[in-house]
């Protein structure tokens, strides 16, 4: 396959006219000053496209349903009340289409691959399924239909809480230990097999909440290689508990306690002392942030300048899927810093495009935290490639060193007309290939799933 982009950032630029020759999902070959053949796939302007590096894809069903103020405060533990009873009535036949959803949409906004965080295992009374990786195989399965790149990452949960207390009502579905968790991982790799050669499995220890130190530790020593995904410190009451009963804060007590190095990647790190932010830094992981719905669940703000000016990296993650918008996520995450701080560009250290430093730092941090070799445009890396219209009237009025800016903070998502995920060729003039058929599976799905609610 042959893209011709008459714009393509590349070799740490724009180049012009720039001829991408693809093939089995990886770029050979790059011509700058080139020029069109007959047969090409031709588009405007081409990026790197980013992964997604964090979603619980069936929480998209639920986008909409808690946004109703009832008596008492409203908080992250009623918003989570509900996200059990809704999972409850979830059966295998619905995983699937919903996530096939999801993942379309994340296409659409320009993310090739995504983190599939994936913590529902059992039937609603904890029982396994027949086939304990059932759920799994349906997020594969899903993967395979929208031809997104996957990295999956079952979950190991076994605790209610940092003092160890068994799982309840509906965490029950999670429940797993060191034994079922290994089983679950190797069956998920088995089954990984089976879908595109991209597809990665790596691990997901829930939290401190759900998984002891020691647990941790021990599936460390079992799995070492590929990506290791945790929550890290979301609620400041997660972080108090923690506090009380480990003796230190969340992130101080991991990095304590685990080789935590560019392997892992830490999602919602939004509570951390400067010291904590600094440390976690200098490990080499990412920082999973989650703008959006951390917004939307009244989390907190990610300390960005101290992270940035000590070298950290950072990946964007659509977590609850409230609202799948890249455009969006990249806004809030300067944004919200913006709003604490009451200065404009606050993610960029000393001089420079703030859009640039948000979408190429959030390409190279999201392709890393997801075990590709994505997020740059060169040989030998994957084609997540995403292409968008310069010519789009929120976008015209730019200079070329100005596009990562107009796209962060003027544009929409409608602005993507074109994404390859691994060099599969999802998104064409705006449209997933498969869009309608995902879509009308997705409402028979929603349709039998809040027929009774
Ligand atoms: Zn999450």
């Amino acid at each position: 396959m042959k893209i011709f982009a008459q714009r393509a950032y590349c070799k740490e630029g724009w180049n012009q006219n720039v001829r991408i020759t693809i093939e089995a999902g990886k770029i050979v070959q790059i011509a700058l000053n080139s020029s069109a053949k007959d047969g090409d796939i031709r588009v405007d302007t081409l990026m790197p496209a980013l992964a997604n590096v964090h979603s619980h894809s069936f929480q998209r069903a639920m986008a909409g349903m808690t946004e109703y103020r009832a008596k008492g405060r409203e908080s992250f533990w009623t918003w989570r009340d509900l996200m059990y009873r809704f999972l409850h009535r979830l059966t295998p036949d619905h995983i699937a289409p919903i996530a096939a959803q999801t993942f379309m949409e994340m296409q659409k906004v320009g993310y090739a691959s995504v983190g599939e965080f994936h913590y529902i295992h059992n039937q609603p009374d904890g029982a396994r399924y027949a086939n304990p990786a059932e759920l799994s195989e349906q997020i594969m399965a899903a993967a395979k239909t929208a031809g997104i790149g996957l990295t999956h990452l079952p979950v190991l949960y076994s605790y209610g809480g940092v003092d160890g207390r068994a799982l309840t009502g509906g965490q029950l579905r999670f429940a797993n230990d060191l034994g079922a968790f290994s089983d679950l991982v190797s069956r998920c790799k088995t089954a990984a097999k089976d879908v595109h050669d991209d597809t990665i499995v790596g691990i997901a220890p829930h939290s401190l909440r759900g998984s002891s130190t020691a647990d941790i530790a021990e599936i460390l020593s079992m799995h070492k290689d590929g990506p290791v995904h945790i929550h890290i410190a979301e609620q400041v009451k997660e972080v108090e508990d923690i506090k009380a009963a480990l003796g230190a804060r969340p992130v101080e007590h991991l990095l304590d306690h685990a080789p935590v190095d560019a392997r892992w990647c830490m999602i919602h790190a939004t509570h951390l002392t400067e010291a904590e932010t600094t440390a976690f830094a200098k490990s080499g992981a990412v920082a999973g942030l989650c703008p959006i719905t951390e917004a939307n669940l009244g989390d907190g703000i990610f300390n960005g300048p101290t992270f940035l000016q000590a070298g950290g990296a950072f990946g964007l993650g659509s977590d609850s899927n409230v609202n799948i918008s890249l455009t969006e996520e990249l806004r809030m995450l300067e944004y919200s810093q913006r709003l604490r701080d009451r200065e404009r560009n606050v993610l960029v250290e000393g001089e420079g495009s703030t859009g640039k430093t948000l979408y190429l730092g959030a390409a190279k941090g999201g392709a890393q935290a997801l075990g590709r070799t994505a997020g740059r445009i060169e040989t030998g890396a994957l084609a997540d490639l995403v292409a968008i219209n310069s010519q789009d009237p929120t976008l015209c009025a730019l200079r070329e060193d100005q596009l990562f800016d107009g796209l962060v903070f003027a544009a929409k998502d409608t602005v993507v007309t074109d994404l390859w995920s691994a060099g599969r060729h999802q998104v064409q003039a705006g449209r997933h290939t498969a869009e309608e058929k995902i879509t009308t599976a997705y409402r028979a799905a929603i349709s039998d799933l809040t027929s009774d609610i």
